[in-house]
């Protein structure tokens, strides 16, 4: 009877650490290649980690495509990644879940060729522009830099956020106070009503 070598503990946790997300340049042709992308919580984690100040976790999944496209010296990379995220409210600090869209059509550089004037301008307006060198294409980096201009500025934990109270922090959408500031007050209900007209 064989045994299996027992793994290495220590060994297990580098093998869990990330998806692979590289793609080979030789693979990108002019006829296009799809490449399914699931963003787990493992994945999640482990950016978390390296960039601590970033304020969600993952409740479900971020799954989608990416459509790689090979133009003469440049990759077109058009995204599409839907999933649910959990958020601090800007208002109101609770935490809450919301869907995230993250879409994107991105144009990278193969050669850092000079590009005519012109042709640089109809590109700007449309697309972002990035370079990039070496036979393996990271959408690790890529992903998270689209996921990071995706997600919303100030999430709100619904349109109409009360938030909390400037002078005894009680949170409004659940409890009122009686310290009032008539003046702050009225000017910011009319306010409101101006937006919502
Ligand atoms: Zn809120
Ligand atoms: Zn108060």
């Amino acid at each position: 009877m064989l045994h299996d070598e027992p793994a290495l503990p220590c060994l297990n946790n580098l093998m869990k650490k990330q998806p692979v997300l590289t793609v080979p340049v030789e693979r990108i042709t002019w006829e296009g290649l799809d490449f399914p992308v699931s963003l787990d919580a493992d994945w999640f984690a482990h950016w978390l980690k390296e960039q601590p100040g970033l304020d969600f976790s993952l409740e479900k999944p971020l799954t989608g495509n990416v459509h790689l496209e090979r133009h003469d010296d440049s990759i077109l990379l058009r995204g599409q990644l839907q999933g649910e995220l959990h958020f601090t409210c800007s208002r109101c600090l609770d935490p809450f879940t919301g869907p995230l869209d993250c879409t994107f059509d991105l144009l990278i550089k193969t050669s850092r060729a000079p590009v005519p004037a012109q042709e640089m301008e109809l590109d700007s307006e449309e697309l972002e522009e990035e370079y990039f060198q070496g036979d393996e294409l990271d959408l690790n980096v890529l992903l998270r830099e689209q996921i990071l201009l995706a997600l919303p500025l100030k999430p709100l934990c619904r349109e109409d956020c009360r938030g909390l109270c400037r002078h005894c922090g009680a949170n409004l959408n659940r409890e009122s106070c009686s310290c009032v500031a008539p003046g702050f007050n009225s000017s910011f209900a009319a306010l409101q009503n101006l937006k919502n007209d």
